[in-house]
């Protein structure tokens, strides 16, 4: 049988486009997003849509997806993974990097929720999976605003998860510690970006993309009755 579409959003490094390969290898046809269409297209995934969007533009990212079901019918799955990691001392944070990452955690997941979230309640059946960290139920220095965005976004999937079960649509959480990805690339302030890399690599870098893709894997591939309200994981040397 056909397998339905599957949108990943931030599928040009790291988690996501772990997840991209995990997913085309299974056979779903995809819905990839990110601003680096380049990257995407890198990829060169079968039955794979490649989207220049930025998840903070509601009207672009909507389009993006009802473009695609309209060549692979209705988006069953929505990986709401994109996201950015800025870490810094609130009073040197620039209000900007303070402004983006609440557009981008937060705003960027509202946004593909709102987008999929009716069709999926009217066909009774879907899965949503955000994207968050361990920095949404535990706060780390350095990192005040991100873990104000990943608390959200454990806040908002908590409460819809009991809002859409009634209508057979499961939300899951997976919620990371330490994974060796690019997302330090948003660090700027030098000290603080030391430090981090030192705890990574005392911990051999953490886990790999690769894991996590296997985790969203596990976590759709459940029978539909059977939701993992959230996952946290780390390495096992991890003990953040
Ligand atoms: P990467 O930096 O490797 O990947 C981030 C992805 O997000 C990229 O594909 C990037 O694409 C995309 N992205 C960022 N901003 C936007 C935007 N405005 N619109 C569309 N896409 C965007 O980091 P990770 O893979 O680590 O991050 C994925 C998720 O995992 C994030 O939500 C992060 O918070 C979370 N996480 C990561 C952990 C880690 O240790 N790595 C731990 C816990 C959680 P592009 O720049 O091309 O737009």
């Amino acid at each position: 049988m056909k397998k339905p579409l599957v949108i990943i959003t931030g599928a040009s490094s790291g988690i996501g486009k772990a997840t991209a390969i995990a997913f085309s290898k299974e056979g779903y046809p995809l819905l990839l997003i990110a601003r680096r269409k380049e990257l995407l297209e890198q990829l060169q995934l079968p039955e794979a849509i490649c989207a220049q969007v930025d998840v903070t533009d509601f009207e672009s990212l909507n389009k993006a997806i009802k473009a695609a079901e309209a060549q692979y019918g209705p988006a069953d799955l929505l990986i709401n993974n994109a996201g950015i990691m800025p870490l810094d001392k609130i009073y040197d944070q620039p209000l900007t990097d303070q402004y983006n990452l609440v557009d981008i955690n937060i705003k960027g997941v509202l946004n593909g929720i709102h987008a999929v979230v009716n069709g999926m309640k009217e066909r009774r059946h879907g899965t949503i999976i955000n994207v968050s960290s361990v920095a949404g139920r535990y706060t780390f220095a350095n990192h005040s605003v991100y873990c104000g965005t990943k608390y959200a976004v454990h806040a908002i999937s908590e409460e819809i998860r009991k809002e859409l079960g009634p209508f057979n649509v499961r939300v899951s959480v997976l919620a990371p510690a330490i994974v060796d990805t690019n997302l330090l690339t948003s660090v700027k302030n030098a000290d603080i970006l030391a430090s981090y890399q030192a705890t990574k690599k005392a911990i051999d870098n953490g886990l790999k993309a690769e894991d996590l893709a296997a985790m969203m894997l596990y976590l759709y591939q459940l029978p539909q009755r059977i939701a993992i309200k959230e996952l946290v994981t780390s390495a096992t040397n991890d003990l953040c």
